[in-house]
């Protein structure tokens, strides 16, 4: 791998111009209606510059940060999981003619987007979601061409929220692979590396002095800091055999008491996959549009099948979301399907946290 280079937050309209200049729209995070999301991005200055964010279960918020740092916070309610598998799209329709139908597939786009300023946690995620949607016996057409067409400029995180835990699943602070470049911000600049031939490229072309040992020190010794002041985590990396020991403990239906149903966690949580095909049909039959949506474990239709309800109450609802995400995941995946990211913590509307339900659990 070429040397660390050092990248001053001067130099990040250079950045935005290398990456436009070689064919890519990019994405990048912004403070909107008091949270990070991300979007589309023209310049450096609409990144969240002196932003960062109070977080606990069932809440977060914007707050003022360090005035000279655009990454002072860890991640928003969207990972990448939006921006390669929508939450709602058409996949393809049928109008009738003549006396038959025709059948129109919607082709996969194939656009470069360079998105900025992904999390550890959320690489791991992809990594699980390329699994699920490219490894399998049939790939996704449309999941492919976007992820074809990506690029990915982590950032190291140095201010992990109050809910993140990503350190004791062993997946961030720190973007170890997967990535194109990673930066790790200081006071007055990035660390940079490139983690692909793709990356290396466009760090070609801005120039970049190699980053100094001190420089490298700083950013190593702010990741350790950073890992260090993460205060939950999970039993255990694998919680496959006790939690399916464990069906009928009575917390199941403790929580299910303060579980609303809403999904919200199965929304916000970027390894979550479900989905739904849904046909529109027009009224008068000469047309029909077939869609998928994002679908959860939590809702009425998931556990609908063939006449039969499955999971009819939100114990078993909350079970089955758990049960999957922290134990079966591992038969499908050999790994947990957490990768410690708190956002269904923090956007969970009465503040369940997995972390203590694992726990309660476990007891
Ligand atoms: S289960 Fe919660 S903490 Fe774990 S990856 Fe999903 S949203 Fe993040
Ligand atoms: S655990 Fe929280 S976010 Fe998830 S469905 Fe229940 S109330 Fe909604």
């Amino acid at each position: 791998m070429p040397p660390a280079r050092y990248l001053p937050h001067s130099a990040l309209p250079q950045l935005f111009d290398s990456l436009t200049g070689d064919g890519y729209a990019i994405v990048g995070p912004q403070a909107r209606d008091k949270r990070i999301v991300h979007a589309p991005i023209n310049a450096p200055e609409d990144l969240p510059w002196g932003t960062s964010h109070a977080r606990s279960s069932g809440f977060s918020q914007l707050v003022d940060g360090p005035k000279n740092r655009c990454f002072a916070w860890a991640n928003g309610p969207q990972a990448l999981k939006p921006l390669l598998f929508p939450p709602r799209e058409a996949l393809w329709q049928i109008n009738r003619e003549n006396d038959g139908f025709v059948v129109e597939i919607v082709e996969p786009t194939h656009n470069r987007l360079a998105v900025i300023g992904v999390r550890a946690c959320d690489l791991a995620a992809l990594h699980i979601q390329d699994r699920h949607f490219l490894n399998g016996p049939h790939s996704d057409p449309q999941y492919a061409a976007r992820r074809e067409g990506l690029l990915i400029i982590a950032v190291n995180c140095t201010h992990p929220a109050e809910t993140c835990f990503c350190a004791s699943t062993g997946d961030g602070p720190e973007a170890k692979e997967n990535f194109d470049i990673a930066l790790t911000e200081g006071d007055e600049g990035f660390v940079v590396e490139s983690g692909s031939p793709a990356g290396e490229r466009i760090l070609a072309m801005l120039s970049l002095d190699e980053a100094s040992s001190e420089q490298i020190e700083d950013a190593a010794s702010e990741l350790r800091n950073a890992a260090a002041s993460q205060k939950r985590s999970l039993p255990s990396n694998n919680l496959r055999d006790s939690l399916m020991a464990r069906l009928d403990h009575p917390r199941w239906q403790e929580v299910a008491e303060r579980c609303l149903s809403c999904g919200n966690c199965t929304a916000v949580c970027p390894t979550c996959f479900c989905h739904a095909e849904i046909e529109e049909a027009s009224l008068d039959g000469s047309h029909s549009l077939h869609s998928r949506e994002w679908d959860s474990c939590f809702g009425e239709r998931h556990g609908y099948i063939h006449g039969k309800q499955l999971r009819p109450g939100t114990k078993q609802r909350y079970r089955q979301w758990l049960t999957h995400k922290l134990a079966t995941w591992h038969d499908q995946f050999g790994r947990s399907g957490c990768v410690g990211c708190g956002r269904c913590i923090a956007w969970c509307p009465v503040g369940i946290d997995i972390t203590e339900e694992a726990a309660a659990l476990l007891k």
